[in-house]
């Protein structure tokens, strides 16, 4: 058994890392989740043989664990599948701080640990729980349960924070040094009000950065705890989901022209409010029709599609699919312009367009398109709002100003899908919508979409 285990192990790691590089295009992803699925079987197979006593407690974990897990992730919707991530990474951080909570009382308060086991174990617990709690609030501000705009104490947050951070680690020193279980309820406590405190008052665009980050904190939590339980398994796997998720909060960050500092320290972006569409009302839209947003496609020579999480929403990328054949099929060039955060999850709009059979090449991102706007004839948005909102560039009061956005606005001409004047994510009116040269095509995008395809076809 002294070596089966460690074989295993190594099996499961190889499994892993191959697993992620599947995960790094569209064509190759499935295949690399299933992978990495499989490494987590083996994981989980050679831990258990590790197992000397619990197996009642063990079992009806994973009979639990199971019954809740496997019909969730099956029934859920596309469009919910970052509340389902965020809710996952969660319970993986939690899981660590009972870890580390139980490692407390079995070890009787460390008593004869090693300095590393005391000192992982409740980093383990603070990280852990911080994550457990702020993924909570990122849930329920993907949910909708609670609202996306940033709600927060202001300039006194981030003394709060810091109070929270050090109380933590007042308790885990307490803790340390044989202090009572109180120490160690304590430092969860605080760590959990820390977590919730820290994504609370981030705004609605700001989330991706926050989610990707909330990721990166349950690996290096869980790597933490591997190292206090000699768990390899748990060493390796936190440490690729850490590193990971670093790496995409970099990117997401870069992509958002955000720094991580100044959103975890929150109030970024000058309002702790955002501005509500209040004072739309006096300002006109142009309504259009599916007949006139045909006509306008059929003769351009190129159309921009701009996809945002509406599409997601209506299932519209099959639809949309066949209408760009149609316009392709007259000769007009059509692209499709991908923000890094469009929708509701990074990649969202690639897996989508992937699904519905989209040429990849004909993806184009972010820095890539910005620059054909001023010589595009219609640029199509496809129920995004936020990731084409001008006010991230015009406007310095803007809670998302200094955000990269598509220069949708800069086309000829703009026809905008989405079914009212609702704001988006980050809870903001858009002046792209009042814009001269922008009409409105109300409607679920599907439908509108579809409706288009017809009066391509009758053209
Ligand atoms: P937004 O959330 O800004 O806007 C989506 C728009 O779609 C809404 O205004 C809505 O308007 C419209 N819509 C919804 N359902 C339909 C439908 N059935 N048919 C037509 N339109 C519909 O989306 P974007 O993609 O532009 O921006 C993403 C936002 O989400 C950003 O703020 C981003 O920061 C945030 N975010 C992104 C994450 C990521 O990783 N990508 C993660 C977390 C947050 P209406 O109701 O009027 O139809």
């Amino acid at each position: 058994m002294t070596v089966v285990v460690p074989l295993l192990y190594i099996v499961a790691f190889g499994l892993f890392i191959l697993g992620l590089s599947g995960l790094t295009g569209p064509r190759t992803a499935v295949r690399g989740n299933k992978v990495a699925a499989v490494g987590m079987v083996v994981a989980v197979v050679a831990t258990l043989l590790t197992v000397r006593h619990n197996w009642l407690l063990i079992l009806v974990g994973l009979v639990i664990g199971g019954a809740l897990g496997v019909p969730s992730a099956r029934r859920v919707r596309m469009t919910a599948m970052p509340q389902m991530v965020a809710l996952f990474n969660g319970v993986g951080g939690g899981a660590v701080a009972l870890i580390a909570w139980s490692e407390f009382r079995t070890t009787d308060a460390f008593a004869g640990e090693p300095l590393y086991v005391v000192i992982a174990s409740l980093f383990g617990a603070i990280v852990g729980s911080v994550s457990f709690w702020g993924s909570l609030v990122a849930f329920g501000k993907l949910q909708e349960i609670l609202p996306g705009r940033p709600l927060g104490l202001g300039r006194a947050q981030q003394v709060v924070n810091l109070l929270l951070l050090a109380g933590a680690a007042a308790c885990a020193t307490s803790a340390a040094i044989g202090g009572a279980e109180l120490w160690m309820i304590g430092l969860l406590v605080l760590a959990a009000v820390l977590g919730v405190m820290v994504v609370l008052p981030i705004g609605g665009a700001d989330m991706p950065v926050v989610i990707s980050l909330l990721n990166a904190l349950t690996g290096l939590s869980a790597a933490a705890a591997g190292l206090a339980l000699g768990n390899t398994a748990m060493i390796v796997a936190g440490m690729i989901v850490g590193a990971s998720g670093t790496i995409l909060t970099n990117l997401m960050a870069t992509a958002m022209n955000r720094s991580i500092p100044a959103i975890v320290a929150g109030g970024f972006g000058g309002t702790s409010t955002a501005p509500s569409v209040e004072g739309a009302a006096d300002r006109q839209v142009t309504a259009t029709t599916a007949a006139d947003a045909a006509i306008r496609m059929a003769y351009a020579s190129q159309v921009i599609v701009v996809p945002g999480y509406g599409m997601a929403v209506a299932q519209a990328q099959h639809a949309v699919k066949d209408m760009a054949s149609l316009l392709e099929e007259r000769g007009v060039e059509v692209k499709y312009a991908i923000h890094p955060v469009a929708g509701r999850m990074p990649g969202h709009m690639n897996v989508l367009l992937a699904e519905a059979d989209v040429p990849y090449d004909a993806l184009r991102e972010m820095d890539e398109i910005n620059d054909e706007f001023p010589r595009t004839d219609v640029a199509l948005v496809i129920g995004a709002n936020d990731v084409t909102n001008p006010a991230a560039r015009t406007d310095p009061g803007s809670p998302i100003h200094g955000m990269p956005i598509l220069d949708v606005d800069r086309s000829r001409s703009v026809i905008v899908l989405k079914r009212s004047m609702n704001s988006g994510f980050a809870g903001i009116d858009n002046p792209l919508f009042y814009a001269p040269n922008t009409v409105m095509l109300f409607g679920d995008a599907k439908s509108s979409v579809m409706e288009v395809t017809e009066e391509l076809k009758a053209l």
